[in-house]
């Protein structure tokens, strides 16, 4: 034990309310005085239906999520998205435009065609800007007749956040989401969006379970020759549970959610966001070019604050020493390098505050 506070930089899994730990720990052996834990539960108990509904409905609460939009608890976390929305949506179509803005939507963009013939076109690239600033929506190649246009909101590895949410207008195919590193994080206006799937382990709970929001009528285009696993339609028509969901993931999920509601909601949330994100980006503004972040201002993200020396074994040294000192995996992305500081919901500004402390003093002795 460390007699000093730890700070949980890790971009995921990723930090968790104190207070959702304390809850899971007081519950772990007799759940609301069942004498079992949920882990042991049976998916099928009214205990479990209980905790995956009422995590649902605080989930729609916090989000707004409208009525014609379903929710899921999926496994196979981000990753087995960014094929099932093809397998589902793309069905009957000749084309999905993808924007490729980073780490996560590159990976996607190289994923997304397998075991289809759909063609994925490649909407914008922000490679030539070595993935430093956002391709706008006005400048995205997308067509009316694609079956959808696949974005990630904050790109995790590489430090990029559309900050002003894209929108598409009306006749355009709907927006499908990846919004793992930041789900929550702000107020969002769903109706927006035909999809948004998030990887819990980054800004809801623990790894093991991925929340995908549908829009109701896009489930026209699922086909049953997608096998049922990989089928969205088969999942909501069993409620969620064609097979056993990852029942302990969904237990903790539901607990951030009631954490986030004691909070005041989305709308405090972003406010205490911005004010971490501003605090942290201009101690690097401020370090005298010691520390710098080379993404455009206006695509700073939020949740993943990316920051370098410029000298490589000067930032392996400053991830290790701020180790030393309680202030967990603040090393970069293994192809980015530098430092990345992920503060999502659950990272208090102290944390901030004891990293821009560090910062300071390690600027003090290096610099
Ligand atoms: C972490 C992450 C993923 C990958 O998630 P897995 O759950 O590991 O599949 C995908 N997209 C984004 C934006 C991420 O941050």
């Amino acid at each position: 034990m460390t007699n000093h506070p730890v700070y949980n930089f890790s971009s995921g899994p990723g930090t968790l309310p104190e207070a959702v730990l304390r809850t899971a720990q007081h519950e772990m052996l007799d759940y609301n005085g069942t004498g079992m834990s949920v882990m042991t539960m049976s998916h099928r108990s009214d205990m479990f239906m209980s905790i995956l509904h009422h995590a649902e409905q605080d989930l729609r609460g916090l989000l707004a999520i409208p009525d014609n939009y379903k929710v899921l608890f999926l496994q196979g976390g981000a990753n087995a998205q960014f094929n099932m929305v093809v397998m589902n949506f793309a069905n009957g179509f000749k084309r999905v435009d993808s924007v490729v803005t980073g780490n996560w939507s590159a990976t996607a963009h190289s994923q997304m065609g397998k075991l289809s013939d759909v063609d994925i076109h490649l909407a914008a690239d922000g490679k030539p800007s070595g993935y430093t600033a956002l391709p706008g929506v006005g400048e995205w190649d997308i067509d009316a007749g694609s079956a959808f246009v696949h974005f990630v909101s904050n790109e995790t590895a590489n430090g990029l956040q559309y900050r002003t949410m894209p929108t598409l207008p009306e006749g355009m195919p709907p927006l499908v989401c990846d919004m793992s590193s930041e789900i929550l994080s702000r107020k969002i206006n769903v109706a927006d969006f035909g999809v948004i799937y998030a990887g819990a382990q980054k800004n809801i709970g623990p790894a093991g379970v991925t929340v995908v929001i549908i829009r109701e009528d896009l489930l026209e285009r699922c086909s049953d020759r997608v096998p049922n696993v990989w089928n969205y339609k088969t999942h909501i028509n069993k409620q969620g549970m064609y097979n056993t969901p990852a029942t302990y993931p969904i237990y903790i999920a539901g607990l951030t959610f009631r954490w986030l509601q004691t909070q005041g909601g989305l709308k405090k949330m972003e406010a205490l966001n911005d004010l971490k994100a501003e605090t942290l980006y201009s101690a690097i503004d401020n370090s005298g070019g010691f520390y710098t972040n080379n993404i455009h201002p206006d695509a700073r993200s939020k949740m993943n604050v990316v920051f370098s020396t410029g000298n490589a074994d000067l930032d392996k040294r400053f991830a290790l020493e701020a180790s030393f000192r309680g202030l967990e995996f603040l090393s970069g992305y293994k192809s980015v390098g530098g430092m990345r500081a992920s503060i999502y919901n659950a990272m208090p500004l102290e944390g901030v505050a004891a990293l821009i402390d560090f910062m300071t003093e390690f600027q003090r002795r290096y610099g």
